[in-house]
């Protein structure tokens, strides 16, 4: 299994005095006993790199930091050193102890990440000391805020404010981050790829709908070659071309037949299975097809749509996915629908959350309903994943997308 090459992680640094829990920090946002934590300044000498997932965000790369303010000759080195961490940094989180305010060590950090057009946020640590609405936790809060920096309290030892944290990450990521391709990482130039976009009563009037022609369009960009069928003439066309189509991409509700019509050794996905990739948490997805077993009569499923279209007669989030589900399950669920940009703030009372691949979002929307699912514990599936499993093609569906995860180093 590859690794995700270094480059292509978000690069986080931890930044701040000695011993204001910056360790700490990232044993805490991912949930793990990384990093060297002591409670005697100074612990973390050269910049320490560890490559992580945190999800809901994917693949990053921590880089823990020595105190901007040690001390003596080596001391002063290691500054240095610290302070080189910010030309390799996308997010920089400059960490401040409730019970050491920022200063001047917190100015200069602040005006150098601004000057290099880096992310920069706040945190004040150790709020377990004070209580999060206790004057030093406000004055710090008003510090960062003064600055304009985006901040936020936190108990890294108690594990208090951590996803209010990774919220506020998600929020203020940067532009470039958040642009990656649809489909291209998977092709090379030249491939022909088969799109299958069924036109019947719910195709909109006229014209393909907005995954369709993103996903052409990423085609088009990467040199590759897109030929765009009807699920009744795929037959024909694989007939029809000379050159091995690098993949299909099937429109979801036509899963089975395409399933069925594609030779196996040809890989085949989905519109909206890329799209769960791209804009949201591919993993968190596909692990809540395992909770689906748990799933039964009368217990609350929202279904979320990115846009507020036209509904059809048999539409897919209104018709089709409720009616799978039930025969699945084996009696009615209750379910609400939400549309656009309304969501609930708390998804507690669900008990699975089905999202669609979310075209119209941006990633950072996405990314922030993941982490609310996560929040509540509600597990979030897309509806290219739901309804590939319930087709029993979920396997062969996420095959083509290996390329990618090998790349990240995770496993399907
Ligand atoms: S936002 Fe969602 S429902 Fe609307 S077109 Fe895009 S994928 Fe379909």
């Amino acid at each position: 299994m590859l690794e995700t090459p270094k480059a292509n992680r978000l690069h986080i640094a931890i930044m701040g005095r000695r011993n204001a829990g910056k360790s700490s920090l990232i044993n805490a946002l991912t949930n793990q006993d990384l990093a060297v934590v002591s409670p005697k300044p100074g612990t973390t000498t050269d910049p320490v790199y560890k490559a992580m997932e945190l999800l809901p965000l994917g693949p990053v790369m921590f880089v823990d930091t020595a105190g901007v303010d040690d001390t003596g000759d080596l001391g002063r080195l290691r500054v240095e050193k610290t302070l080189q961490v910010l030309n390799r940094a996308d997010v920089v989180i400059i960490v401040v102890s409730v019970d050491q305010p920022p200063g001047a060590w917190e100015e200069e950090l602040v005006q150098l990440a601004k000057k290099k057009g880096l992310t920069t946020l706040g945190v004040v640590n150790k709020v377990d000391l004070s209580d999060l609405t206790g004057a030093g936790v406000q004055r710090c809060l008003g510090w960062f805020s003064a600055r304009e920096v985006p901040a936020v309290g936190v108990s890294a030892l108690q594990r208090q404010g951590i996803e209010e944290l990774k919220r506020i990450l998600i929020k203020h990521l940067p532009n470039h981050w958040l642009d990656a391709p649809i489909v291209g990482d998977l092709l090379s130039p030249g491939d022909l790829v088969i799109l299958v976009a069924p036109i019947d009563e719910s195709a909109p009037k006229g014209r393909l709908i907005l995954p369709q022609v993103q996903v052409l369009r990423d085609i088009l960009d990467h040199r590759a070659m897109g030929l765009t069928v009807q699920d009744g003439e795929l037959k024909l066309a694989l007939e029809a071309v000379k050159t091995r189509p690098r993949m299909v991409i099937t429109d979801s509700q036509a899963f089975a037949r395409v399933a069925g019509t594609t030779p196996v050794d040809i890989p085949l996905t989905s519109f909206s299975i890329l799209f769960a990739r791209y804009k949201g948490d591919l993993e968190s997805s596909l692990a809540a097809i395992n909770n689906l077993h748990g799933l039964a009569p009368g217990q609350k499923v929202l279904i979320a749509e990115g846009c507020t279209h036209h509904r059809q007669k048999k539409d897919i989030a209104q018709v089709q996915i409720p009616k799978l589900l039930d025969a699945r399950v084996g009696g009615p669920l209750e379910y609400s629908w939400v549309s656009g940009g309304e969501f609930p703030r708390n998804l507690s009372e669900f008990q699975l959350v089905i999202h669609c691949g979310a075209c119209m979002l941006n990633r950072r929307e996405m990314l922030y309903r993941v982490s609310l699912a996560r929040e509540a514990g509600v597990s979030m599936v897309n509806f290219g994943i739901l309804l590939a499993y319930m087709h029993g093609v979920l396997d062969r569906a996420i095959q083509p997308l290996s390329k990618r995860w090998e790349l990240r180093g995770e496993i399907l």
